[in-house]
């Protein structure tokens, strides 16, 4: 690697250096008994982790103003942004570094959008509902993982470090539009710019280096869901963004570096992902095998049995074809010749707090529209109306997606509505008039902006970001998933915008951070939103949501209103983590059988001998545990699989981070008595001897401490 590193960087003529600096925690949220968010599965119970999730920062100041002057930006292996998690981590920062900014103006929280982490994080009771009650364990977890990764950035930033910036290309199959019926809505004169096709090809990349070309990290922008694992793991994993993360740190960092303790920082964060799925061969009916129908994603009328495939049929392996073409190709452009940024130094960002419900959307936003649709007068402009309106769901929105299918008899493509779940939600709430036409065609499920038991199930007011570096780099954050065309049209309407206003180079790139410090669900063209396949009946505030991001991002460029005031910010934001209702218990006493006399007992004790070239060549040893809800053993490990040096001497060399490892958790609720099941895949082991620990936390008695204990499987040897 460090070869190709010094295939060294001719400086541009007014090459801008900056303060920069990276960071990385270890954001593993509780390991059981908390609802995964992101496929709302009541039963996807987390109980055990693949890999841990790390929040991944990095910091750019501007030289001649630095506490004042910074973008912020953190990508997190999570489901998505949440204003309860980024009014936590303002706070926290607010007391750890007064003198700096650190605020809603230039702090960015993005979600890698991994569908298999903890949830109950945010504020609103939709995404409770989604994920088993509020919870508060999980939102600590967050917050100070996020706090710790910009403080370690803040406290390394070096002076005069360089920022390159670059267009990285996709290897082929590492995603798939999963809406292309709706895409194909999108006027023919659009589609036509964009001859790579209905998902993003490219992406942009951006790498920094000390003054001495000291390589530091790397962070970039490719569309695709974070959903190669299903609705039905129950293990906690940064699926593909976060295991491309992780074996881009381990190239970059010295060999034998441990995943997450590494000094490099690489970020694989999300972007336009709303449609595009990473199982890349389609999908197929589960029982026929053929594929399903393209309009409803149905298979004999229903949609639980159209699931997306590939690239593997083993999703764990699939997380590592779809992480590993991800790390792949943003090496490929980390090594090329990338451009420095130019200018000043100066770091601009800024931000508008808007509230979607209530957009007018003004003749200029139209005409730029309609011009991207080849100058006709499109159906977007043939609207009378064009405003957003208070929040709703579309019928379609329980249908789930082919990544993750809902379970009853809702399907994709549903413009009409269905008179049975009608009176259910009737109990709930009747949407009103003014809801129901204002989001047509789109039949409303849920009108989430009308109700407000037992408090708000949407946000309304949220925050939209943008950041400028010198005038190469824009980059624009936003609370939703937007579709591939959405961020195709609002970048390019951006950029021209910019370029216009002698603000961008014709060169520099914009960047899209969806997900970030906030959920606003999905946001769709006009035109694919008359398709209303999931994507447009979850566009929350109606067909013109995208024009009003659209309009408010041209406002927030052109005019200095988006400034910070933290005082106004947080009067704006609603806090409903006061009235916010816990279903979760704490955890109990924890239990032992009456014939085991210490926790971390060994249950199913390793084999003496192993071969790694067999195919079933997995080392499994179970051991009596504790809930792993008391001890969330952050930066270190509930297990190790240790090689021996000689004499008494281990070496680490494998964690509960490691991608050969997995550690299933179960537990007795009778009896109360918790089981660790740890495996290691020998897969690419050197032989030796070695041995697996297991360590956790035991509440022996109500109202004391937890005690932490060890359990160790005997010594085994794994030959070739
Ligand atoms: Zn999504």
């Amino acid at each position: 690697m460090l070869v190709l590193l010094l295939v060294c960087f001719v400086a541009a003529a007014q090459a801008a250096s900056f303060i920069v600096g990276v960071g990385i925690a270890d954001a593993t949220g509780p390991a059981c008994d908390v609802n995964f968010m992101g496929y709302a599965n009541p039963s996807q119970i987390g109980a055990g982790i693949h890999f841990r999730q790390r929040a991944r920062a990095f910091i750019i100041a501007q030289e001649s103003d630095p506490k004042r002057k910074r973008l912020v930006y953190v990508s997190v292996d999570f489901g998505m942004g949440s204003q309860a998690v980024t009014r936590e981590v303002l706070v926290q920062l607010g007391n750890r570094f007064p003198d700096y900014e650190y605020s809603l103006a230039n702090v960015y929280i993005s979600g890698t959008h991994t569908h298999s982490a903890p949830g109950g994080y945010d504020q609103y009771a939709i995404d409770q509902l989604a994920s088993g009650g509020f919870n508060m364990e999980t939102l600590q977890a967050y917050s100070n993982a996020i706090v710790s990764a910009i403080s370690k950035a803040h406290h390394s930033a070096k002076k005069k470090s360089r920022v390159y910036f670059g267009l990285g290309k996709a290897e082929p199959h590492t995603n798939i539009n999963r809406s292309p019926t709706a895409y194909l809505n999108n006027p023919a004169e659009e589609r036509a710019m964009y001859p790579e096709g209905d998902t993003e090809q490219y992406f942009p990349l951006l790498r920094f280096e000390t003054e001495k070309h000291q390589p530091m990290g790397m962070f970039n922008w490719f569309a695709v869901h974070a959903t190669s694992m299903p609705n039905t793991n129950l293990l906690i994993s940064g699926d593909n963004k976060g295991y491309a993360s992780q074996v881009f740190e381990q190239w970059m960092n010295p060999n034998g570096t441990l995943p997450g303790h590494g000094a490099f920082v690489a970020g694989f964060a999300s972007s336009n992902l709303g449609d595009v799925s990473p199982n890349v061969n389609g999908t197929f009916c589960k029982y026929s095998g053929k594929p399903c129908n393209a309009v409803h994603s149905t298979c004999a009328g229903l949609t639980e049995f159209c699931l997306g495939r590939g690239p593997s049929k083993d999703p764990f392996e699939s997380t590592k074809i779809i992480g590993e073409r991800q790390a792949r190709a943003a090496r490929e452009a980390f090594t090329s010749k990338m451009k420095q940024v130019e200018g000043s130094g100066e770091v601009i960002t800024k931000h508008r707090l808007v509230d979607f419900s209530n957009v007018t959307i003004e003749p200029e936003v139209t005409v730029r529209l309609s011009r991207l649709a080849g100058g006709e007068r499109s159906l977007f402009e043939q609207q009378e109306r064009r405003t957003t309106c208070k929040s709703a769901l579309g019928y379609s929105f329980a249908a789930g997606t082919t990544d993750g299918p809902g379970v009853f008899d809702f399907y994709q493509g549903e413009t009409r509505g269905n008179r049975f779940w009608e009176t259910i939600r009737d109990f709930i709430k009747v949407p009103s008039n003014e809801t129901r036409m204002c989001h047509y065609p789109k039949p409303v499920l849920l009108p989430t902006g009308e109700i407000d038991f037992p408090y708000a199930w949407e946000p309304s007011v949220m925050s939209i970001g943008f950041a400028l570096l010198g005038k190469s780099v824009a980059m624009l954050t936003v609370p939703a998933e937007f579709s591939t065309m959405a961020g195709r049209r609002l970048k390019r309407l951006v950029k021209d915008r910019l370029v216009s206003k002698q603000l961008l180079q014709e060169d520099g790139i914009v960047i899209l951070s969806c997900l970030t410090n906030a959920y606003a669900h999905y946001v769709v063209t006009f035109e694919e939103y008359q398709a209303q396949r999931y994507e447009g009946a979850s566009t929350l505030y109606g067909p013109h949501t995208l024009a009003a991001y659209i309009q408010e991002f041209f406002k927030l460029i052109d005019t200095n209103e988006g400034t910070t005031n933290r005082a106004e910010d947080d009067a704006r934001v609603p806090n409903l983590i006061p009235k916010a209702i816990s279903v979760l218990a704490k955890p109990n006493v924890d239990k032992l059988p009456k014939r085991v006399k210490e926790f971390g007992s060994v249950l199913l004790d390793a084999k003496p001998k192993y071969k790694i070239s067999s195919s079933a060549s997995i080392v499994a040893v179970e051991f009596y545990s504790a809930n792993l809800r008391h001890d969330l053993r952050l930066e270190d490990s509930y297990l190790t699989v240790e090689r021996k040096l000689g004499g008494s001497k281990w070496q680490v060399v494998y964690t509960d981070s490691s991608f050969e490892t997995r550690m299933m958790y179960t537990r007795n609720k009778l009896s109360r008595v918790s089981i660790v099941r740890v495996e290691w895949r020998l897969e690419g082991a050197m032989p030796g001897t070695y041995r697996i620990t297991h360590t956790a936390s035991a509440l022996k008695q109500a109202g004391k401490p937890f005690v932490q204990f060890t359990g160790r499987s005997r010594e085994f040897e794994v030959e070739k």
